[in-house]
């Protein structure tokens, strides 16, 4: 994993990372051939011809790249994903199964949601999808399939690899996470589950924010509770851990302080077994918060910190912690002056919106784009039943699919089929833990 420009002295090979973290689970599937083929939907006649003739020539295309096995890269919270070949151009995707979707009311909105954002995201460093395949019969719909860009690596795999980090890559790595979630924050979305194996990174190490199955529409309203079922304990923002009930953006800028500390110091910032002491290990180096600070906390949490010794912040805290203390929003970070050089080296040879020509780099008008369209969660309102979730998914994928491109489908006749569509999601048991409930 090299970064690019003059500025990059230590230019570090990090594919040792990226292979050891693949390869042993490819090692199990050593015949896994699973192709995604694409089939022409029963009920989408009138585009036979021009479907066939398209079919035809993936089809040799096909034959012409046989190409690397399929393979499971990784299991997020609610999901398992593969990495794959896209028959339409021999490009390898990432295609993620979201499984047991119509179990209950619960999991269809929070899948419908993840797709939704998942199709709603236009953004470098925010993970989209690229494509959807198509469902069957409504009869027999029971998973979706989402296609995304497929990354190397991730953050967590990087940290904890042998591979060299220089401050440099900490520096990129920084400026792209708050980069995506100045986007993220300004559709009105909270991430909410913000960790290092949520960063996927590629060779480039270009960064993209993914897996939203916990996102959520900010909430205006402080009188309305929202859920504490949030962020993986050890990115975990004070104000969640003292059982506030109503919480900002400045929840994942907490976790983007944490990361970056790790980044720097290769080891997790607060590596606490249970919330309180998460708790107690924050207020070790930042001191004793303020009643003014606390004034969201649970009465429970409140008796908890004026029960303890009274702690003076730590003379000389890690670099991140000014930067996750004194800055509440993505917007504000980026204007701190140690995001120039990530800022810098990422428009000078990583991004997409600046380019090259002959006289030199021609760069972007808006570095850092926000979007005026808020993510629109209106739709969750009317969802009474899982049969009419159901239909209106259905439908909502068939729509997305009104593009040129040929409708991609799950080929039963692959070899890596049967494990593929066996494989399975992490249980609630291992889930980020809840939060702790004061008393
Ligand atoms: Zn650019």
């Amino acid at each position: 994993m090299a970064l690019c420009g003059t500025a990059a002295t230590n230019v570090t090979k990090m594919m040792a990372a990226y292979n050891g973290g693949s390869s042993a689970v490819a090692a199990h599937h050593p015949h896994h051939h699973h192709q995604l083929q694409h089939l022409p939907p029963p009920h989408m006649h009138h585009h036979h011809h021009h479907q066939q003739h398209q079919q035809q020539h993936t089809h040799h295309l096909q034959q012409q790249l046989d190409i690397e096995p399929d393979r499971p890269i990784g299991y997020g919270a609610f999901g398992v994903v593969w990495s794959v070949t896209d028959p339409r151009d021999g490009k390898r995707v990432a295609l993620k199964k979201m499984p047991n979707v119509f179990q209950n009311l619960v999991s269809c909105k929070r899948v419908f949601r993840e797709l939704k954002m998942l199709c709603f995201f236009k953004h470098e460093n925010v993970l989209s999808a690229l494509d959807i395949l198509q469902p069957p019969h409504i009869d027999y719909f029971e998973e979706i399939y989402v296609v995304t860009e497929l990354m190397q690596s991730d953050l967590h795999k990087i940290i904890v690899s042998p591979q060299p980090l220089s401050s440099d890559h900490a520096k990129v790595f920084l400026y792209q996470i708050l980069r995506g979630l100045k986007y993220l924050h300004s559709a009105g979305i909270l991430h909410r589950d913000i960790k290092p194996g949520n960063l996927l990174v590629n060779s480039n190490c270009v960064l993209k924010i993914c897996d939203f199955g916990l996102a959520r529409v900010e909430e205006s309203d402080e009188s309305r509770h929202m859920t504490q079922e949030v962020v993986t304990q050890y990115y975990r923002a004070p104000e969640i851990l003292m059982g506030s009930r109503h919480y900002s953006n400045s929840i994942d800028i907490w976790s983007v302080g944490c990361i970056f500390a790790e980044l720097l110091g290769r080891r997790i910032l607060f590596q606490a077994q249970s919330p309180i002491q998460q708790l107690d290990l924050i207020t070790d180096l930042l001191g004793t918060p303020s009643m003014e600070a606390m004034r969201t906390a649970c009465e429970g949490a409140r008796a908890h910190i004026l029960r303890g010794p009274h702690k003076q912040k730590t003379p000389a805290p890690p670099p991140s912690v000014p930067l996750t203390c004194c800055l509440i929003s993505a917007k504000d970070a980026l204007a701190h002056p140690y995001l120039d050089e990530g800022r810098l080296r990422y428009h000078t040879c990583m991004c997409k919106c600046c380019y090259t020509t002959s006289s030199g780099r021609v760069y972007t008008s808006d570095f850092e784009p926000v979007t005026n369209l808020k993510f629109d969660d209106g739709f969750e309102k009317n969802l009474s039943s899982v049969r009419q979730v159901k239909e209106i998914i259905h439908q909502f994928i068939l729509e997305q699919q009104k593009g040129s491109r040929v409708p991609l489908c799950i080929n039963p006749q692959s070899a890596a089929f049967k494990s593929f569509i066996s494989s399975t999601v992490a249980q609630p048991s291992e889930m980020p833990p809840s939060p702790l409930v004061w008393e």
